[in-house]
């Protein structure tokens, strides 16, 4: 890996404006499975049936049991050194903006300032009739017997998440394009890159001049892509990476 590392740094040290793009791998060693990973989420609910906007509508309370499940295995989770390497980066002036696809929070829990996320989060709440914003501490107490979670109002309570067949927020994507037109170098961590964004970021910033730095498991949809590529646990890769970039 020191070959690796070096090669990274070097990369590192020659780019203006590094970001970073982030998916479900990343969470994995805070213990959040990949939700399409055995035992992941989806091994057990169907997307369409529990995290489509068609299903909030119609069966709020199948719904609310996905959400509950989902909630308290956030709220229990903590940031891992691979998080925290990224905050890491980011404060010591090496690292822009990082764009998650994520909804755990972990990155903000790690510290991470100028978070771009994708999917939306599970941190805020919201009555999707008067618009009144809940506190995520309150989503984290509810049990089995308070959903689906209702307003004073009557109204239904959502998390602030792009469920299926609703569109990426406005503000993430504006966000996304200006941190990719201005990246010059961009780490790709823990996705593989077969849905956009993911397969698009690195396009991008290489058709540019460029560079992207990958840290994943396994076989990517990066191949040819990557500058450097580390098949490596990102919360081994990280810190080491952050150790040099850093000093
Ligand atoms: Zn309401």
């Amino acid at each position: 890996m020191d070959g690796l590392l070096h090669d990274a740094m070097d990369l590192w040290r020659r780019s203006r404006r590094a970001i970073a793009f982030t998916g479900a791998g990343i969470s994995v060693p805070s213990g959040i499975p990949d939700f399409r990973s055995p035992g992941g989420l989806w091994s057990h609910f169907d997307p369409q049936e529990v995290a489509s906007i068609q299903a909030l509508h119609a069966n709020p309370t199948g719904v609310w049991e996905f959400l509950l499940e989902a909630v308290t295995m956030f709220t229990r989770a903590k940031p891992n050194p691979a998080h925290l390497a990224l905050a890491r980066l980011e404060s010591c002036g090496k690292l822009g903006t990082l764009i998650t696809q994520n909804i755990d929070g972990l990155h903000q829990a790690a510290g991470s300032k100028d978070v771009v996320e994708f999917h939306g989060g599970c941190q805020r709440f919201y009555c999707m009739r008067c618009k009144r914003e809940y506190d995520p501490a309150a989503a984290a107490r509810l049990t089995r017997n308070d959903i689906p979670w209702l307003c004073a109002c009557g109204g239904l309570i959502r998390p602030e998440v792009v469920f299926f067949g609703e569109t990426i927020p406005h503000e993430a994507m504006r966000r996304t394009g200006e941190a990719v037109s201005e990246a010059d170098l961009v780490l790709i961590v823990g996705t593989s890159g077969e849905v956009a964004p993911a397969n698009l970021i690195p396009r991008q910033v290489k058709a540019d001049g460029g560079h992207v730095i990958e840290v994943n498991l396994g076989p990517t949809a990066f191949a040819g892509v990557s500058d450097v590529r580390f098949d490596a646990p990102a919360e081994v890769v990280l810190p080491a990476l952050a150790d040099l970039v850093c000093a």
